[in-house]
């Protein structure tokens, strides 16, 4: 069976990912979410072992220790990780594997998985950004402030990726993403062995 391909998706806060990639993974069941380890405290709604594996400081350190992680990154005071296990287990199953993960963390996978898709989810304006920021309501102006100026400096990794997909219209981003993930699934490198096996019929 042909492998699965690995999806690197970052974008800054407010750009609507998590509810992109909800709806991508119900439209295509061949994808699989990876859920990350991190040190940060759970949020309101959030889901241990759905949302993340949240973990002590110290229960981090040890997965690094033991070599369980992928990679990982210390993002806004707390660290962050992807588990390798799981990631392996379902690429050589063949499914297709998506990393949301931020711009640090992408250009490590990129280094240690030079195949892999890049996607990064852009805003429609800056405008648009801050009025999505303040519907939130989970934010002071303050802190929506300090997010608008950290998402102009991650717009400026966007060039490392492959695919830069503007989410205007939910519907139309979701689309693109799929889109995205059917055309590198055509992709000869991702295709190893299907002409071969072809032949020898
Ligand atoms: P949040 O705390 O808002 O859930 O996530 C903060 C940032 O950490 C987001 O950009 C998210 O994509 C990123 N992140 C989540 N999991 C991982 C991970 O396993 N590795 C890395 N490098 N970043 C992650």
């Amino acid at each position: 069976m042909a492998k699965g391909i690995l999806i690197v998706v970052s974008a800054p806060a407010g750009c609507g990912k998590d509810t992109i990639l909800e709806q991508a993974l119900k439209a295509d069941p061949n994808l699989y979410y990876s859920v990350s380890a991190t040190s940060r405290a759970m949020r309101p709604g959030e889901t241990d072992g759905v949302s993340y594996y949240f973990k002590t400081r110290d229960e981090f350190k040890r997965m690094i220790a033991e070599g369980e992680l992928l990679e990982y990154t210390e993002y806004v005071g707390n660290y962050y990780g992807t588990p390798k296990k799981a990631v392996n287990d379902m690429l050589e199953a063949g499914k297709d594997v998506i990393l949301k993960i931020e711009i640090e963390g992408a250009a490590n996978v990129k280094k240690m998985f030079p195949g892999c898709t890049m996607v990064f989810i852009l805003p429609p304006s800056f405008a648009e950004l801050e009025r999505r920021l303040h519907k939130r309501g989970t934010e002071t102006d303050e802190v929506i402030k300090q997010r608008l100026e950290t998402a102009r400096k991650e717009l400026q990794y966007a060039e490392n990726y492959d695919y830069l997909i503007t989410n205007a219209a939910l519907e139309d981003a979701v689309d693109d993403f799929l889109a995205v993930v059917r055309a590198e699934k055509c992709r000869r490198e991702n295709r190893e062995g299907v002409v071969g096996d072809l032949l020898a019929e």
